[in-house]
């Protein structure tokens, strides 16, 4: 996840028992290894054709991903934060438009509003799913709203069947933003096949990534997917002849050719997160640790992929930093809510305009989940949290 992709190990020091565990929050080395001799074919592949930008590769990929996410249409682009400005600009979102969204998420679900001058309007969300609250939705619509974007952080759907119901009520196209999210599911249908749009990210991090930027939206409807490939390549059909102002945000034909490659592994990859959080889960569980550590949701009917599995602790620094010494990488999604961020000051919002959003930003810590995370480091990770509470309730 954004912003940073730290590659640098942790040496663990202080484990007297193990032998030395070189530990990373997200290990994309090992990731690597494990498909090195497919993807080394695939970008020769790539080089022997020369075509570096769009082509059959992209268009295989576009293929392959509308197949795994059972929608009709799947159009790439140079990012995530692309997909998000793409799919407003095909709803022709603009200057004075309000879309609602959530103020805790990445920076580029509100930046993309606000880049085409459309105002984003924050709704607080559910402590406990992190997702945009559904109840309060309804309140926040004006009659210059024009679209719907929930995000469906760290991989778990936001509560969709609500989100549609007052969007349908009141006409408004929904913008599944699923960088976090791909092949998660609410009551069968992937993330990204619910709204009128989905937005995802292959930032290396999230759980289908690149080696690099990439991005992708799907859609059902044939005029807005015409519209997508048109506006991804300077609004042009015909070569220099423009209908549209559009972007250049085309998907590099290197990228489409790992990405191929990666996809055929995502069904395991995401299975193996699962696995992770089922594990952490029982650790939990037998370290006697419900009471201070509140786990990620599993809803009834929805598939968490856990692009991250991020606890809620009320001393989340004081742990963090133990972690940290004791050589546990952790992360905090996200320390600041986007209401508050200078970025977004014009806005006029003001501390505790969204008290859960505020709350949960102090409390979040998201733990080491990638798919090759073994089972010494998961042991180690609860253990020491485990010794964190234990220390704490020796000392009061
Ligand atoms: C990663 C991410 C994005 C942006 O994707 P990029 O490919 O990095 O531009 C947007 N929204 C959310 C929720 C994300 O996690």
């Amino acid at each position: 996840m954004n912003p940073t992709v730290s590659l640098e190990p942790f040496a663990i020091t202080e484990q007297p028992s193990s032998a030395r565990l070189r530990f990373f929050f997200l290990d994309l080395k090992a990731q690597h290894a494990s498909i090195a001799a497919e993807v080394a074919v695939a970008l020769a592949r790539v080089f022997e054709d020369q075509q570096m930008i769009l082509g059959p590769e992209v268009t295989a990929l576009e293929t392959e991903l509308s197949a795994f996410l059972g929608c009709r249409y799947c159009i790439s682009c140079a990012s995530g934060s692309d997909a998000l400005l793409l799919a407003l600009m095909a709803l022709e979102i603009g200057a004075g438009d309000e879309v609602i969204t959530t103020p805790f998420t990445f920076v580029a679900t509100a930046g993309s509003i606000a880049r085409l001058q459309a105002k984003p309007v924050f709704v607080d969300i559910d402590p406990v799913t992190y997702n945009i609250d559904p109840d309060r939705l309804a309140r926040a619509i004006t009659p210059r709203t024009r679209a719907i974007m929930p995000v469906h952080l760290f991989g778990l759907m936001a509560d969709m069947e609500p989100i549609l119901a007052v969007a349908a009520a009141n006409n408004l196209p929904v913008i599944e933003d699923a960088a976090q999210a791909i092949a998660a599911s609410q009551h069968g249908v992937m993330a990204g096949n619910v709204g009128a749009i989905g937005c995802f990210s292959f930032f290396p991090s999230k759980n289908l990534g690149g080696a690099g930027d990439g991005g992708m939206l799907s859609t059902n409807d044939a005029e807005l997917s015409d519209r997508l490939r048109i506006l991804r390549a300077h609004g042009s059909r015909k070569k220099y002849h423009y209908e549209r102002l559009g972007l250049n945000s085309r998907l590099d034909t290197l990228q489409a050719a790992i990405l191929r490659v990666k996809l055929r592994h995502l069904e395991p990859w995401t299975a193996a997160r699962i696995c992770n959080a089922a594990a952490y889960r029982r650790l939990f569980a037998d370290a006697g640790l419900s009471g201070c550590v509140q786990l990620p949701l599993e809803l009834a009917g929805s598939t968490h992929v856990y692009n991250q599995f991020t606890i809620r602790v009320a001393d989340r620094d004081e742990l963090r930093n133990y972690l940290s010494a004791v050589g546990i990488p952790t992360e905090i999604y996200y320390p600041l809510p986007l209401h508050l961020q200078p970025a977004f000051a014009y806005l006029g919002y003001k501390p505790s305009d969204f008290p859960q959003a505020e709350l949960v930003s102090k409390q979040v810590l998201a733990l080491p989940i990638f798919p090759e995370l073994r089972e010494e480091e998961r042991n180690l990770v609860v253990q020491s949290i485990a010794e964190f509470y234990e220390v704490r309730s020796t000392r009061t």
